[in-house]
């Protein structure tokens, strides 16, 4: 390794330290993928999937059988009723916009009940006027409850904030661009019993980008109403080449068809154009994925706490989504991280990356990681927003390997640069 790639080392053998303190952790992400790998499998024999559901279809795309198929595996997996799975569905921002606005009136609350949200996320809900086209715009009346200080909901002030007027509670299960812990399921369904003690009859929407196979069970299976996330991270297991899904119950999902397409055709129509079998694909495939990833990102915060950084997941924290957090300090330092990321990757290794404005997001951010499909964070990947605590997210890697070569280039680029 030091020959092939030119790193100290001194930092590969903390490396081989930081793996080797890893493996134990590994199990469990281990045993998680062997549970969710028979899940998928059966969801696919349940649902009959054969060589014919691969056809696509253009225009409307009216009785795309394919389709009906991936989204009833979709269903089977996430313990839903239902699901919505289309490639256009172009991130996961659009698919939580399409939840929220299918399922909120002018007038309606909201309740957020996982502190801030994500920064594209809070501006589909609106933070000024600048944010054209947002809830608060139409009317929608939004109320925050913070985590509390440990990163636990509070559920006291959910259940407070929650009233007879409530119409939807959001739940964000990831760490997002935020230093916060990631939302574990069974304490998303404790979230789920204060907000139905409260008020029955408000949907609960999950937030559920990074969290798909991190565990055993699912946000819909503890009974939230709306689940929905991007198919370039976990679900689509490195081979979905765009899309986003949407699952729930059958009568809040023919509400957001109707935002999603049009009132009368809903989910009626979208062709697939022949992408069927890699959204197929990539679904029987992710909790591979996912786990590898995992792996990697558990190495990522054994040798990164070993150097001296604070991590989140720190080592032997549980894992609720599949992102690693790591506090560098210094807006430099994510930098030549970054550019560290970059070059251990498969695909425009020999670009630098800089930070820039990004449609969506308020602060500038930099980005590393060369994948195959544009952005894609199921593959390796960290991204920084340059603001304090000038942290970064490390997520995704289809081989837990190139998730140690990426971090420890990552480390090797930020001692050549002089900063550490
Ligand atoms: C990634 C992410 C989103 C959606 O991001 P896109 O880049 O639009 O796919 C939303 N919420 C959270 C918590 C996320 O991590």
């Amino acid at each position: 390794m030091s020959g092939l790639y030119g790193i100290d080392d001194a930092f590969l053998s903390l490396a081989q330290d930081a793996a080797l303190k890893a493996g134990p952790e590994w199990e469990r992400a281990e045993d998680t993928r062997r549970h969710n790998y028979l899940k998928v499998l059966k969801a696919f024999q349940a649902a009959g999937v054969g060589d014919h559901h691969f056809a696509g279809t253009t225009g409307y795309g009216y009785g795309d059988l394919g389709r009906e198929a991936l989204e009833s595996v979709y269903a089977e997996v996430f313990g839903t009723e239902g699901a919505i799975v289309r490639h256009q569905i172009s991130s996961g921002t659009q698919a939580v916009s399409a939840c929220l606005f299918g399922i909120l009136l002018p007038g309606d609350e909201l309740v957020v009940a996982t502190g801030p949200p994500y920064d594209t996320v809070a501006r589909v809900i609106g933070r000024s006027p600048g944010d054209v086209g947002s809830l608060r715009e139409i009317g929608v009346r939004v109320k925050e409850v913070p985590l509390l200080p440990g990163g636990t909901p509070d559920l006291e002030a959910i259940e407070g904030a929650v009233g007879a007027n409530t119409r939807a509670v959001l739940i964000q299960r990831s760490m997002g661009y935020s230093w916060r812990r990631a939302l574990p399921v069974d304490e998303v369904g404790w979230i789920v019993e204060a907000v139905r003690r409260a008020n029955d009859g408000a949907i609960i929407v999950v937030d559920n980008c990074y969290g798909e196979f991190v565990e055993k069970e699912e946000p819909g299976e503890r009974g939230c109403d709306l689940v929905c996330g991007s198919l370039i991270k976990n679900p689509g297991g490195g081979i979905a080449p765009c899309g986003g899904y949407i699952a729930g119950k059958r009568e809040y999902l023919d509400r957001v068809a109707a935002r999603l397409t049009a009132p009368g055709q809903g989910a009626g129509i979208g062709p697939t154009l022949g992408l069927n079998r890699l959204l197929f694909q990539g679904f029987f495939m992710a909790p591979f994925v996912v786990s590898e990833a995992i792996k990697g990102a558990i190495f990522a915060s054994w040798f990164l706490e070993t150097l001296g950084f604070d991590t989140m997941p720190r080592p032997g924290d549980r894992r609720a989504d599949s992102v690693q957090g790591i506090l560098l300090g210094r807006p430099e330092r994510l930098i030549s991280f970054c550019h560290g990321i970059q070059a251990a990757s498969p695909v425009n290794s020999m670009v630098l990356p800089e930070a820039g404005e990004m449609p969506g997001y308020g602060d500038k951010i930099v980005m590393g990681g060369g994948t195959f499909i544009q952005g894609a964070s199921s593959e390796l990947s960290v991204d920084a927003p340059l603001r304090e605590p000038y942290a970064c997210y490390l997520q995704g890697g289809v081989a837990w390997e190139q998730v140690a070569l990426g971090v420890i280039m990552g480390v090797d680029r930020m001692r050549k640069d002089g900063l550490i």
